[in-house]
């Protein structure tokens, strides 16, 4: 049995005062979310302060990137070990904001998701088409090709330590969302190809969506077969919005 989980990207949005505000409205609803696992992911310098409101609640905390690399020359970056160090569980790791405006590579995301492994941090890896993609029909191949990147790094019962999140880049930030077939159709096909490779891995793995997922249609979304929760930009920073998009996942 997968359970569900909302993550939030808060992206580079906040500041010490609205972070905290932020973490008072989720937690004040959190007696509400009874399946979800929920787990909120601020920009880094404000995860010591976000780690430290979550103590106590069931909220976990994750970062936006990971270092590809332990420690030492890497001017900017932040290891798996520090993160662990102020609280995080998760790390995000090739979103698409990273891949397209600062030149992310397959591969060197593949070596993000591993520094996470070994740092004992679950990497959630982002992977989706362009408009462009879609448009030519290769969503299954792109998406396919990004994930052969952790498998051939890692091998694919890496999979197991992780959660997918397929994000049409198209429905990122625009307010246009997949249809629940149009997601639903590639989740099943990314389930299907980790499953063709190591059964207990497919059945076992979560995959989320993430792409304009709002209050009002995330339900209908986490309802379909394969989807298995949400990560969600825009709309995780309104506790309230957030919040809802828990409660349906109940
Ligand atoms: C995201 O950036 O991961 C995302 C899903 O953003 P939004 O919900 O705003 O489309």
């Amino acid at each position: 049995m997968r359970q569900v989980m909302v993550a939030g990207n808060w992206k580079m949005n906040g500041s010490s005062e609205s972070v905290k505000d932020l973490m008072v409205g989720i937690k004040a609803g959190m007696s509400a979310v009874l399946n979800a696992e929920v787990v909120v992911c601020p920009p880094a310098v404000y995860i010591p302060r976000v780690s430290g409101a979550a103590d106590g609640s069931v909220i976990k905390v994750g970062a936006q990137n990971i270092c590809d690399q332990d420690n030492g020359a890497f001017t900017g970056e932040i290891s798996g070990a520090m993160l662990k160090d102020v609280g995080c569980d998760y790390a995000i790791v090739g979103h698409s904001e990273r891949r397209a405006l600062y030149g992310e590579s397959d591969e060197l995301v593949a070596r993000r998701f591993a520094a996470a492994r070994r740092n004992g941090i679950k990497p959630i890896l982002c992977i989706g088409e362009t408009l462009d993609e879609r448009e030519s029909g290769v969503t299954n191949q792109v998406c396919a090709r990004q994930i052969d990147a952790v498998i051939a790094l890692e091998g694919v019962t890496a999979l197991a330590d992780g959660v997918i999140a397929y994000e049409p880049i198209w429905a990122i930030g625009t307010g246009k969302t997949a249809s629940p077939e149009q997601a639903q159709q590639v989740h099943a096909f990314i389930r299907g190809k980790i499953t063709a490779l190591d059964a207990d891995v497919g059945a076992g793995l979560r995959i989320l969506y993430g792409g304009s997922m709002n209050p009002s249609n995330a339900a209908e979304l986490i309802g379909q077969t394969d989807i298995d929760g949400g990560l969600i930009g825009g709309a995780s920073l309104k506790a309230d919005d957030f919040l809802a998009i828990c409660q349906a996942a109940n």
